[in-house]
């Protein structure tokens, strides 16, 4: 062989190998992906359709560069361009919450979680959250996760009556407890969480609180839901929630712990960060500056109360009656079919939400009596209040007509119908 033919052509280039010819079985995967993506109405609460410029600073090659440590203080050479991208995610992300100081190396929300109670807690000490059937995260001290292993965990709990959380229940066990840390934050409730009333509570309580606001960022970013910022000693995220950003976790505090969090995140729990995930995270937060952003997150919000609103009408019950933000909780007890069983046969007819425990279920984990429904998805395809209608009209007529396939045949192709009028990979954005 020549030299001249070896030259420039390095390994990792020297065969146009596309994902497609290559790996044809992940391809394929993918595709089929992209497709059940478009051919049905995603519900589900916690996930959304990103943008382009997104999707394309996370597939982007800085995922081949290592970056322990942080911009201007790294472990490695060659980081003068990751610090960039890292710093332009720090102070958009700090503008557009109003925070002291943020760390965006968290590569999921549980782990920065987890990142918060290893910079402020030891092994042991006391913890307040959401009781996990009544709208709490796994994190927030399930026995099942490190959280409920490492630490003596305590929830409080909604009214039972009402839906809505009794802020002096959570006094009430906050004074017999006292717990070094309080935790706000949902990923089931589907009401507005008074910050400032667990501020006054952990202070009475002298305890921290971090709020996890991973469901509702989106909705905290553009204002349209009170921030916990001014509030929270800690303010934990997700990324890829109503933020509509990529998969990823983040973490806002005041400046005090920054150094502890920072510490906590790497080497505490992490090793390098992801930097195109981190680049994502900057595009994303550069988005939800704008206008449209704005736009976006109020449609969520005009969407979940007009989906809630049909569904009521419907003769539908609503844990707590209704809807302050992105997600609608069914309870389907007066329906005749469990979350389970209504998952599935959703599904099949191209509706896809998730099942769900509802306050004090007396259906197991797995079988549940609720179904959770959100509006992110649907709103960045485009959709609005009409089409809720539309949706509510159809969740209807599958669960009411469950044992008639002609009525589930018509359900299916309204919401093929449905999907095919509203193109997700050509009209991404509201
Ligand atoms: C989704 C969620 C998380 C976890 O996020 P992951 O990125 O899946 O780890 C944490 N807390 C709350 C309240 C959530 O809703």
């Amino acid at each position: 062989m020549h030299v001249e033919e070896k030259r420039g052509k390095s390994d990792c280039t020297k065969e146009n190998r596309t994902l497609n010819i290559f790996d044809p079985q992940v391809a394929r995967a993918v595709e089929a992906e992209v497709k059940r993506q478009q051919d049905k109405i995603i519900l589900i609460a916690s996930e959304n359709y990103v943008s382009q410029a997104v999707l394309q600073a996370q597939g982007s090659i800085l995922t081949n560069k290592y970056a322990e440590g942080y911009p201007g203080a790294r472990f490695y050479g060659g980081c003068e361009y990751v610090d960039v991208v890292e710093e332009l995610a720090r102070t958009r992300a700090a503008a557009l919450f109003g925070a002291e100081h943020v760390n965006v190396q968290p590569h999921a929300g549980a782990v920065a979680n987890l990142a918060v109670y290893l910079a402020v807690l030891n092994p042991g000490d006391r913890i307040l959250g959401m009781e996990l059937d009544h709208g709490g995260h796994l994190t927030h001290g399930s026995p099942a996760n490190i959280s409920g292993k490492y630490f003596q965990c305590f929830s409080y709990k909604v009214d039972a009556q009402s839906g809505y959380l009794d802020m002096e229940e959570v006094r009430r066990t906050a004074q017999r407890v006292l717990p070094r840390l309080i935790i706000a934050g949902a990923s089931a409730y589907p009401r507005t969480i008074d910050f400032a009333a667990f501020a006054q509570i952990a202070g009475e309580v002298d305890a921290l609180l971090m709020v996890d606001m991973a469901h509702i960022a989106g909705m905290v970013a553009a204002g349209l839901h009170p921030t916990p910022v001014p509030h929270a000693h800690f303010v934990t995220s997700t990324t890829h929630k109503t933020l509509r950003g990529p998969r990823g976790g983040m973490i806002l505090c005041r400046k005090r712990f920054a150094r502890a969090v920072d510490k906590a995140v790497f080497p505490g729990i992490q090793g390098g960060p992801l930097m195109h995930i981190i680049a994502a995270k900057a595009v994303a937060f550069k988005e939800a500056q704008g206008e449209d952003f704005y736009r976006y997150q109020g449609q969520i919000l005009k969407n979940a109360r007009a989906l809630a609103q049909h569904l009521k009408e419907l003769n539908f019950n609503l844990v707590s009656g209704g809807t302050d933000n992105h997600l609608v909780l069914l309870d389907l007890r007066n329906k005749g079919i469990t979350g389970r069983e209504a998952e599935l046969l959703l599904d099949e007819l191209g509706i896809t939400a998730n099942k769900n425990a509802i306050p004090d279920d007396p259906q197991n984990r797995l079988v549940t009596s609720g179904i959770r429904l959100g509006t992110p998805a649907v709103t960045s395809r485009g959709m609005h209040e009409a089409e809720m209608k539309q949706i509510a009209a159809l969740i209807n007529s599958a669960i009411e007509g469950k044992d008639d396939p002609v009525a589930l045949a018509r359900v299916k192709r309204e919401v093929k119908n449905l999907c095919t009028a509203f193109p997700v990979y050509q009209q991404n954005m509201v």
